[in-house]
């Protein structure tokens, strides 16, 4: 059984009952809806298949909803073709009516007063850099801006202003529209796009409590992390996030493409050190979107996340638009097996967490006991899952079989590094809880008579403490 975990981005290539059913049987943890594409009515019926499905197959499947965020879209009343330095002049929605008669063609910017955060010399990329224009003047309300390169920009493309101190509202009109859908459908995830700082995160955390009702259990925040801005707060946006992505694809349009692998390791040491989930994201299998086998670079990449050790590595347009949605996920799943089989992805020394010593000491002593006496597995009960989450940072390579009688924390677990959680809803003791676990894990063939297991209770709500119980051989 693999331990890192697969996200897989539904589409029309993989909408289906009959592919999303194959997509679970051969390795798909978490469903990823992108609300920059399709209609509400669509997002909820894969919703719901997803959820039949998850209870068809007696196995937990998170579903992150991905919001599209304040992605600036250029206008332009027709494509402008331009040469290396050719000038153009840019601006925003807001100024439309104020802009001098120009020789210069003219580009909006759609996101009102935008255009006083640009300054000269700083980039204006379009349409994922494929246009790099920098600014040479600013005027009032406007700049005029060269182009580094021949190209053409054409209506609504991306913008991505790098350099620009911006002032982004988290939520556009259309993501708070969005959000308001997921909140009320009770998804396990929401993707936030374009965080800049850990107070973004608070935002949505505030508009999600408003639009709730009073309902207590919201979506868990996954932090995507694709602006220089993340970049520079990044140790405050991890620790005010539930999950956290390494968004490959922006990331390398507003920094350095060669910096991208080094960046990754740092979001998931940092995600690591605080015991957040990470996921690294984006053309891991690219190639899969045409063609049935991937090339040895994208092979070398996903094998790398695991060695990294990302909690879960993800596919985009491979399976949402591509043409082998089901063979993309059995690929991603065999590369993550055989790298997890190598020596090369276990951890040689002991991470620093970040956390309270005696839980950290108490988590530390689990780890050591399963190595000692070789366990087969970890049992842990875990009603909200942050104990499991911890333990799950130590990396442990054993099954670690998770008890919860909390269906929210069942599902939020699927995106955890390694975590095979077990729901039994009712009000079992701690004890029948794992008297139920390790039958259940028995006729699933996880767990033999003589196998060596280390149970572990974790905190439970009013009981402010940990139990060790101890070996426990199984019969
Ligand atoms: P996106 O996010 O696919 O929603 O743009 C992922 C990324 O930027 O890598
Ligand atoms: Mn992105």
């Amino acid at each position: 059984m693999k331990q890192t975990k697969i996200v897989a981005t539904i589409g029309p290539a993989s909408e289906s009952k009959v592919i999303l059913r194959k997509m679970i049987e051969a390795g798909m943890n978490v469903v990823r809806l992108n609300f920059s594409h399709g209609e509400h009515p669509w997002h909820k019926s894969v919703i719901n298949r997803v959820r039949e499905l998850s209870e068809e197959l007696h196995t937990p499947i998170g579903i992150l909803a991905d919001l599209q965020g304040p992605r600036i879209r250029t206008e332009v009343k027709e494509d402008i073709t331009v040469k290396k330095g050719t000038r153009v002049c840019v601006s925003d929605i807001a100024q439309r009516e104020n802009l001098p008669k120009s020789k210069d063609k003219t580009i909006l910017l759609d996101m009102a007063g935008i255009i006083s955060g640009v300054k000269v010399g700083h980039a204006i990329l379009i349409e994922d850099g494929t246009v790099e224009l920098t600014v040479a003047e600013v005027g009032e309300n406007f700049v005029v801006a060269v182009s580094k390169n021949a190209g053409t920009i054409k209506n609504r493309k991306g913008v991505i202003l790098p350099d620009s101190h911006l002032v982004l509202n988290i939520l556009s009109e259309k993501d708070r529209k969005d959000l308001h859908f997921i909140v009320d459908e009770g998804v396990d995830f929401v993707g936030v796009s374009f965080v800049g700082s850990a107070q973004d995160i608070a935002s949505v955390r505030e508009a999600m409590k408003e639009m709730s009702s009073g309902r207590t259990s919201l979506p868990k925040i996954v932090s995507k992390i694709e602006r220089k801005e993340a970049i520079k707060n990044l140790v405050a946006i991890v620790k005010a996030s539930d999950v956290v992505m390494a968004a490959r694809g922006d990331l390398g349009v507003e920094m350095p493409e060669s910096e991208v692998t080094i960046l990754q390791k740092h979001i998931i040491a940092e995600s690591l050190r605080s015991a957040k989930p990470v996921i690294v994201a984006t053309q891991m299998l690219q190639s899969m979107t045409e063609n049935p086998r991937p090339t040895r670079a994208e092979v070398s990449d996903v094998s790398n996340a695991v060695i990294d050790h990302a909690d879960a590595v993800m596919l985009s347009e491979e399976s949402a638009a591509g043409k082998y949605p089901v063979e993309t996920v059995a690929m991603m799943a065999e590369i993550v097996e055989k790298t997890e089989e190598s020596p090369f992805d276990d951890l040689f020394q002991e991470l620093d967490l970040n956390f309270r010593s005696e839980t950290a000491a108490m988590l530390r002593s689990v780890y050591h006991l399963a190595q000692s006496y070789e366990a087969k597995a970890i049992l842990l009960f875990s009603a909200s899952g942050h104990t499991a989450r911890l333990l799950s940072h130590f990396r442990p390579e054993r099954k670690l079989l998770v008890a919860t009688n909390n269906r929210k924390t069942y599902n939020e677990l699927s995106v955890v590094w390694g975590i095979d959680p077990y729901l039994f809803e009712g009000n079992d003791s701690l004890d029948a809880s794992i008297e139920h676990l390790i039958k259940e894990a028995k006729k699933d063939g996880k767990l033999r008579a003589g196998d060596q297991a280390v149970v572990f209770e974790g905190q439970t709500p009013g009981q402010d403490m940990m139990k060790l119980v101890g070996i426990r051989k199984i019969r």
